[in-house]
C-alpha cells in the first residue's frame, strides 16, 4: 500500500465519499460544449459540487476533472497536482487560455478513457484567466505538466478529447482498440466501486 494508497483507504473509510460516476469515451455529453456559469447562480451549491469532484478524482487517482465528466453542464473544472512539496489545486470557472507558447510532447491520461495513454503535443507554457471558487477573477501561469492538465480540462469543457491530437495514422490505428474498450468502459461505475485495499 503506497502513501497515497492508504491515505485514500483511511479517507474512503471515513465516510465522507461522494464518488460520482465519470462519464467515459462514447458518452456524447463529453462532446457538448459546456454551458457558461454564473457564478451568484451556483455559489450556494458549488461546495457541495466541488467536494463530489474532488472525492471523485482523488478516488480515481486523476490530477484533474472536468464537470462535465460527471455529468454536469457547466464551465467548470478542477486541477490539483503535487510536484516535489509544492501542492497546487486550482478551481477554474468559464475558463480562457489567453496566452501560449512552447511545446512539449509527453504521455497523457483521460479519466475517462480508464488505462489509456497516449502521447499528446501540448504548449510547454499557458496563461488561463477564469473565476475561482470564491468568484474572483485570476489569472494563471502554469508551465509544463501544470500547462498541460490547464489544456487537457479546458479541452473538456469545449468537448475536445486529447485522442482528437492524434495524427490521422495512429487515429486509424486506435480506432478498433478503443471501440472494443468503449464497451468495456461502459460498464465501469465509480461510484459503485468498492474502495481498493491493497
Ligand atoms: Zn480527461
Amino acid at each position: 500500500m503506497g502513501v497515497k494508497d492508504a491515505f485514500l483507504y483511511a479517507y474512503i473509510n471515513g465516510g465522507q465519499m461522494a464518488v460520482l460516476r465519470i462519464l467515459k469515451y462514447g458518452d456524447k455529453l463529453l462532446r457538448k460544449k459546456t454551458k457558461q456559469v454564473s457564478y451568484q447562480e451556483i455559489k450556494n451549491k458549488l461546495p457541495l459540487i466541488l467536494k463530489d469532484m474532488y472525492d471523485t478524482m482523488e478516488f480515481a487517482n486523476g490530477i484533474g476533472l472536468s464537470a462535465n465528466q460527471v455529468g454536469l453542464d457547466m464551465q467548470l473544472a478542477i486541477i490539483s497536482y503535487k510536484e516535489n512539496t509544492k501542492h497546487y489545486n486550482f478551481v477554474i470557472i468559464n475558463p480562457v487560455i489567453v496566452s501560449l507558447d512552447g511545446e512539449i510532447y509527453g504521455d497523457e491520461g483521460c479519466l475517462s478513457f480508464p488505462g489509456f495513454f497516449i502521447k499528446v503535443k501540448r504548449y510547454e507554457n499557458v496563461v488561463v484567466r477564469a473565476i475561482n471558487e470564491n468568484g474572483l477573477p485570476v489569472e494563471i501561469k502554469a508551465t509544463g505538466l501544470l500547462a498541460r492538465a490547464f489544456q487537457h480540462e479546458i479541452d473538456h469543457l469545449n468537448g475536445v478529447l486529447f485522442i482528437d491530437y492524434l495524427p490521422l495514422r495512429l487515429k486509424l490505428r486506435y480506432m478498433p482498440v478503443l471501440a472494443k474498450l468503449k464497451r468495456q468502459w461502459k460498464k465501469i461505475d465509480e461510484s459503485k466501486m468498492e474502495p481498493r485495499v491493497i
